[in-house]
């Protein structure tokens, strides 16, 4: 018999982590998932190529999240060599590729999905899927099982409770942050766009330029380090990965009012003296050439 019950709202990977953590523990564990299975934005992420950490010291990766100092212990625990470790005992291989990141071989997130649900059935989890919780009174749940095409509403008790649904953004996948309306407003943060790109008018001139990268190019935000990477050219303005990492700054710029500048060193390469001399008229090109 087992000491504790603990439900779990939500089976996208945050909740499936807590599975996994919890039942190595004396708990029977409860996974209620509102979707007809689990991790759908997972499966998304999956399918543009799954990155699923990243291989810097934990000193420089610890930076890219907000409230870092906080989370730090955490994330030590479970670092990038514990992650891929942990693929490998789900049978996924993984490799480091040369942006730092780390992927799974196959680029997927189904396979280790497949593997992970498995493994937690043998762990003794119990899933439930199309159960909706509609309320959260301390450990108490009210439910919503869709099941059948009718509904029946049913409350249970826990020992603990863990909410794992989810922020906001593609909620058609599941997490529509019903769960704020439970908790004291004051407990939590407002919700802020975390991979957020630059919105930027470019002249007519740019057009030519628009699904284009700018390679290998330096850029920051003052007060922000210099991040080195590959910046794409929408048609709307600017996205990457270098811009994800700025936008914390970027957006600190915005609560104070300020103009929002962005620095792009495109040639960090270069010396400016040795720019300078390339940029000279000469005889052999027109200056219209050199620049271009
Ligand atoms: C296109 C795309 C590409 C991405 N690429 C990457 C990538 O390469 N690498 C990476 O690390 N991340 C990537 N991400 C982000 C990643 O998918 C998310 O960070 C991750 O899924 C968050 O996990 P989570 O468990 O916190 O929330 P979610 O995955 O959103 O899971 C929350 C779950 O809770 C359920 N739920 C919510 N409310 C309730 C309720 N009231 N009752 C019952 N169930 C509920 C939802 O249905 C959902 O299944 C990508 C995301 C997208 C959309």
């Amino acid at each position: 018999m087992a000491n504790k019950r603990i439900a779990i709202i939500g089976a996208g990977p945050a909740g499936l982590m807590a599975a996994e953590v919890l039942s190595q523990y004396d708990y029977e564990i409860d996974v209620f998932e509102q979707k007809p299975s689990a991790a759908r934005k997972f499966l998304m992420a999956g399918k543009t190529g799954l990155n699923i950490s990243h291989a810097e010291p934990l000193a420089q990766f610890i930076e890219r999240y907000d409230h870092a100092e906080w989370l730090k212990p955490w994330v030590e625990k479970w670092d990038a060599v514990w992650i891929q470790n942990w693929m490998k005992g789900l049978g996924i291989d993984s490799y480091v590729g040369s942006s730092g990141r780390i992927f799974p071989v196959e680029m997927k997130a189904a396979p280790l999905l497949r593997a992970w649900l498995k493994r937690l059935a043998e762990q003794q989890v119990k899933f439930f899927y199309r159960h909706r919780c509609i309320n959260l009174q301390g450990t108490t749940l009210t439910l919503e099982n869709q099941n059948n095409q009718s509904s029946e509403t049913f409350t249970q008790q826990y020992d603990a409770v863990v909410l794992a649904c989810g922020a906001v953004s593609w909620s058609q996948l599941g997490s529509d942050g019903t769960w704020q309306q439970w908790m004291d407003q004051s407990s939590i943060e407002p919700f802020q766009a975390s991979n957020a790109g630059v919105l930027h008018t470019w002249s007519a001139f740019m057009e030519s330029c628009f699904g284009e990268p700018l390679k290998r190019i330096n850029a920051w935000v003052e007060p922000s380090q210099v991040t080195h990477g590959d910046i794409v050219i929408t048609h709307y303005g600017l996205e990457s990965g270098v811009i994800y990492k700025l936008g914390r700054d970027l957006r600190e710029q915005q609560k104070q009012g300020k103009s929002l500048n962005l620095f792009l060193d495109l040639l960090p390469d270069v010396e400016l003296t040795q720019l300078v001399k390339k940029l000279q008229a000469s005889k052999k090109q027109s200056l219209t050439n050199i620049w271009r």
